[in-house]
């Protein structure tokens, strides 16, 4: 108990089940939470959080003195009114500023800025979000006896790390191997006898591609995560190996997983025991960005952390019986979402657009333009298989209409014009997260 300090009745029942009890038990008791039971834990979490951010972190002690705010009155996220953490302030400031105590490990997330973003954790932070991502993959099927094969990116990310100490609370085997070749992992697949394979969606697609002509080997599950998977991707990669891919959502700053999604697929379960998610000016239909609290870190909490993904929670209890809240798919980057008149444009649109077009890599972009008074919405793609242009455009164009009847019928109304541009190979390979989504009008 000593490492969290004083706790609230809920999370004291909580720290004896995880910490005591077997993955198999705790996974079943987690699962089957009454939704009062998860709040009282959340809302006992999060003024733990608060009064001990506030003792121990400058940087949040700092933002509650100058607004005047007082700790111990904040029950809420609301409570704390325009309080966040945010990338920049990440960035910006040196790190003692967020660390409350002596950290015992680093991981770093590499931004589309290219800078890393630094999170401090103690060992028993990083063992005690692995009992989570235990009790996760439980859930989802892996037992005593199954191969692990991971290849999430190691160097400073955390997702390996976590992923190797998720298995060994299990007895599950496990090689985290850091990102090699897929060709290394294929020719080891028979030796080691791997039959749950955790990587990222692009290295899963070069290695199903290995396979698809070469052979595949019994897989009964694909974790994947740390990318964006399209639907395009999901299916391909199942259909190569027999097997249901599970995604997975996270980052270094949360501590590795926030979600995962079950067997039914639809959206991340969150882990609210140890996050409080809230979602920022939600549109209507629900979207906005995605804020989380960490609930349980005390080396470096952090408190309303934007994470600059726009997304929602899904309504409605999940066919799986969880009862702890689900997370829709991410829609993109914030700063990647894109406000027109024609109503907010996200790069899940055009991945969906673009999916299934005939010729075409997998390397596009979509920018916004202004020409005059009109908005121009110009995809830029490369051609591959001798496809022509014409043939290309017409694809893109009944996709947009038949998928997208309310974006199409803004463009018909006149309140954008389209435009298609063809490049040459490997023009738009512009470095790790290439931007999808653009908007030029600025500039123009
Ligand atoms: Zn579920």
């Amino acid at each position: 108990m000593r490492r969290l300090g004083m706790l609230g009745k809920a999370r004291r029942l909580i720290e004896r089940v995880v910490m005591r009890g077997s993955v198999p038990a705790f996974a079943r008791w987690g699962k089957s939470l009454p939704r009062r039971v998860i709040q009282r834990i959340q809302a006992e979490g999060f003024k733990e959080v608060v009064l001990y951010a506030a003792r121990h972190q400058k940087f949040f002690a700092r933002q509650l003195h100058e607004r005047g705010i007082n700790p111990s009155r904040v029950t809420r996220p609301e409570d704390l009114g325009d309080v966040f953490t945010t990338p920049e302030d990440l960035l910006s400031l040196p790190a003692e500023d967020f660390i409350c105590r002596e950290p015992q490990a680093v991981f770093e997330t590499t931004g589309t800025t290219g800078r890393p973003k630094r999170t401090y954790f103690s060992y028993d932070e990083l063992d005690y979000a692995a009992r989570f991502e235990a009790a996760a993959l439980y859930e989802n099927g892996v037992r005593r006896g199954d191969r692990v094969i991971c290849t999430f990116d190691a160097g400073y990310w955390i997702s390996s790390w976590v992923a190797y100490l998720g298995c060994k609370h299990m007895g599950v085997f496990c090689s985290s191997v850091g990102k090699p070749h897929p060709r290394e992992v294929y020719s080891r697949l028979h030796e080691y006898r791997y039959n749950i394979i955790m990587a990222d969606p692009t290295w899963l697609v070069s290695l199903s591609e290995i396979a698809e002509k070469e052979g595949t080997a019994q897989v009964k599950l694909i974790i994947a995560a740390g990318d964006r998977m399209t639907d395009e991707y999901r299916k391909f990669i199942e259909e190569v190996w027999h097997a249901p891919v599970i995604l997975g959502y996270g980052s270094t700053e949360m501590g590795g997983g926030l979600g995962l999604e079950c067997s039914e697929r639809d959206g991340y379960h969150i882990d609210e025991f140890n996050f409080w998610v809230e979602i920022l000016n939600p549109d209507s239909d629900g979207f906005g960005e995605l804020v989380v609290t960490t609930l349980t870190r005390r080396t470096m909490p952090l408190i309303r952390y934007r994470a600059r993904d726009v997304t929602r929670f899904l309504e409605g209890a999940c066919p799986c019986g969880a009862t702890i809240a689900r997370l829709a798919k991410i829609r993109g980057r914030r700063d990647e979402m894109v406000v027109m008149g024609a109503g907010n444009m996200y790069p899940d649109i055009f991945e969906k657009v673009f999916e299934g077009v005939e010729g075409i890599s997998d390397r596009w972009q979509v920018a916004v333009r202004q020409e005059g008074r009109h908005d121009i919405v110009e995809f830029r793609m490369e051609l591959s298989n001798g496809i022509t242009p014409a043939a290309v455009e017409q694809a893109v164009r009944t996709n947009l209409q038949t998928r997208f009847p309310e974006v199409w019928a803004n463009h018909t109304c006149g309140m954008y014009r389209l435009a298609f541009r063809c490049l040459p190979a490997g023009s738009l390979e512009t470095g790790r997260k290439r931007r999808r989504l653009v908007d030029e009008r600025s500039a123009a």
